[in-house]
């Protein structure tokens, strides 16, 4: 029988490649990795990788963005069809639109957002440094796109600023609701509660903590506690849990599973290094302007 993590492994030396898989990742694929981690940590990897192939275990536009990034490498997304319903939720022409009714004002966009909008954007952000980059902008009103959530949490921490906001969020993390939380407070007394930014305000504002993947990671890392809940995707707690396997994860709700992450199996990223498949190609016309907006992110530190 074929041993598919050995395979993976032959094909990855033999194409000279490096496999990059997102923490929301089905635990089986974030063990054949090289790298895993959050959108920030992931684009900077894509940005400096020496191999000639990257595989990207996550969706759509995360390939999208190593790939213009990295030009000349091959990139393979391992399920054609991972896409991502909150970067499906503005189109270029929306963003062109938004523009002409604020004509001067900086748009920052989030890297869940297609090439083409990220061409129509003067700065990249992630969750983990959306708060950093708009802060950069002299600018006081600030045209921020497509999540309203992250948006929302990013005004609420920089006062001076007036964020104008697109109504996007992302479908898996607007399942949690306000008596969500309330009711694991009851249940788990002892827990902190960790919430991503991405979740509506209402369940943000009852957070222990707030961050982003990898923000989220590191305070379970650091902090006294032994017991969390999550309110984030369900493969933060997994990666947690084998890290961290003196203390105790719960997830905020059951519904905090995105489907599109979990398409990709270990059978797919074998797959996709035998057959390379599914190559990632960025049009030049987005991706020269989308380079640059992805680059500033970068630069700022
Ligand atoms: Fe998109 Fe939400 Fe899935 Fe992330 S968790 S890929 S934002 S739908």
């Amino acid at each position: 029988m074929l041993n598919v993590k050995l395979e993976i492994n032959r094909l990855k030396k033999e194409r000279n490649a490096v496999i990059l898989a997102h923490n929301y990742q089905l635990e089986e694929v974030q063990e054949v990795a090289d790298y895993v981690g959050d959108s920030f940590y992931l684009s900077k990897i894509a940005a400096s990788t020496q191999q000639d192939v990257i595989v990207f275990c996550g969706v759509q536009f995360m390939a999208e963005t190593a790939k213009i990034l990295s030009p000349q490498k091959k990139v393979l997304l391992p399920e054609q069809d991972a896409g991502c319903p909150l970067a499906d939720m503005i189109t270029a022409e929306g963003l062109r639109e938004l523009k002409s009714k604020h004509p001067g004002v900086p748009v920052v966009c989030y890297i869940n957002s297609s090439a083409e909008v990220k061409a129509e954007s003067d700065v990249c952000c992630t969750s983990a440094n959306a708060l950093k980059i708009v802060a950069s902008l002299p600018d006081k009103k600030v045209i921020f796109v497509p999540d309203e959530n992250l948006g929302d949490y990013v005004a609420k921490q920089l006062p001076d600023k007036e964020l104008i906001l697109w109504k996007g969020h992302c479908v898996t993390h607007a399942k949690v609701k306000p008596d969500n939380v309330k009711m694991v407070r009851q249940q788990y007394p002892q827990a902190e509660i960790l919430i991503h930014p991405e979740c509506d305000p209402s369940v943000v504002a009852l957070a222990d903590f707030v961050g982003s993947t990898s923000e989220i990671i590191q305070y379970a890392e650091q902090s006294e506690t032994k017991t969390f809940v999550i309110g984030t995707e369900v493969g933060v707690i997994c990666y947690l849990k084998a890290k961290l396997p003196h203390k105790e994860f719960f997830l905020l709700h059951s519904g905090l599973v995105c489907p599109n992450m979990k398409k990709t199996r270990l059978e797919s990223v074998y797959e996709a290094l035998l057959k390379n498949q599914y190559e990632i190609q960025v049009p030049e016309k987005f991706a020269s302007q989308a380079r640059q907006t992805l680059e500033r992110m970068l630069e700022i530190k």
